[in-house]
């Protein structure tokens, strides 16, 4: 195989399964790195994509978004980075450049996010991809690399919105214990909050507790439920089906913020039916929606550096690269625990 050859896994077309797939390796260009994988983990983006759910992909369309690997080629105007250097890369592989925010030093809301995957053309579940140096994340050494894949986007997807709304001593929920929440967790106990975890499924709670929470909140007793009101000054929602949402709105504290790091269905009744119901409580109590999209090269430079001062130290099950398909079904039934980590041998 010649070495100018990227191998890889796509899916043909919407909803497949996916399959080897081979393409020329592109040349770089002055501001582009080319790095081989060694690590890449599986999230939920992967499979929306593979899904078609975005309605932006031309296929085939490699996914993965949550690599580590080796620095094998530098353009020729890098100066950040060597050979060799061990970096870990998120979803976001470039910016534009120019526009408002990317000149405000916030490039995930680049008005041209959408061309900036770095899974654009082609992804992590490969051995190698090309991203802007700007992108690509020196690690600390003794970060694990499979810890490092989780938290370039799980990470990424909570440790800002906790760092943003919460101060030492605010009361945080996190609902749903998975990938996203086991972390949010650890970085919000990490960060000096009194720390809940509320998940419908009673048998998390002892990992939920190892994670870091104080308290464990059953979202389907109603009673206990009841109790909270008024309990949280920050809900981080990272399961987003299946919720009572009015149940989320009663446990606000006033003035209270609902942070949404990850897709929702799209008919989430939050205000109810009803106009006695959580509209008005949303403006009586001043309450808060905010989505929390990846963060800024800033972000991604902080939350590394704090992951591994404070041990933020992710659940992982390793798979090989060649067993994607079995690894992106149990993202699919929501098996993994916490997260799936696919290594290229
Ligand atoms: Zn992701
Ligand atoms: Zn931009």
């Amino acid at each position: 195989m010649s070495p100018s050859t990227v191998q890889g896994y796509a899916a043909l077309s919407a909803g497949q399964l996916l399959e080897p797939f081979s393409y020329e390796a592109p040349e770089l260009r002055e501001h582009q790195v080319r790095v081989d994988v060694t690590h890449c983990g599986v999230c939920h983006t992967d499979i929306h994509a593979v899904d078609g759910d975005y309605g932006v992909f031309v296929f085939p369309i490699v996914p993965g978004h949550e690599i580590v690997g080796r620095v094998v080629e530098t353009g020729a105007a890098v100066t950040g980075l060597q050979l060799g250097d061990r970096v870990g890369i998120g979803w976001q592989g470039r910016c534009c450049g120019r526009c408002e925010w990317c000149r405000a030093g916030k490039e995930h809301l680049c008005l041209q996010i959408a061309d900036c995957g770095t899974w654009t053309p082609y992804g992590g579940f490969s051995s190698s991809v090309v991203v802007d140096d700007g992108f690509a994340y020196p690690l600390p050494a003794d970060m694990p690399a499979e810890a490092a894949a989780v938290i370039m986007c799980a990470g990424i997807a909570v440790y800002p919105p906790l760092r943003k709304y919460s101060a030492p001593g605010s009361r945080v929920g996190v609902v749903g214990i998975g990938g996203l929440g086991h972390l949010a967790l650890q970085f919000a106990k990490a960060l000096g909050c009194e720390v809940t975890a509320l998940s419908s499924s009673p048998a998390k709670e002892e990992e939920a507790r190892a994670f870091g929470a104080d308290h464990f909140l059953r979202t389907t007793d109603r009673a206990a439920m009841e109790d909270h009101e008024f309990g949280f000054d920050v809900l981080v929602c990272t399961a987003p089906a299946g919720n009572d949402w009015a149940d989320l709105v009663m446990v606000l504290n006033k003035d209270g913020r609902l942070v949404l790091p990850a897709f929702a269905p799209l008919d989430i009744p939050l205000f109810g039916d009803r106009v006695s119901g959580p509209m008005v409580d949303f403006v009586v109590h001043q309450l808060s929606i905010t989505g929390s999209f990846l963060g800024s090269r800033a972000d991604m430079r902080e939350m590394l550096a704090f992951a591994q001062e404070r041990g933020i130290t992710p659940q992982v099950e390793l798979m090989p690269m060649s067993q994607v398909n079995e690894a992106m079904l149990r993202v699919r039934q929501n098996e993994a625990r916490y997260r799936v980590v696919l290594v290229n041998e």
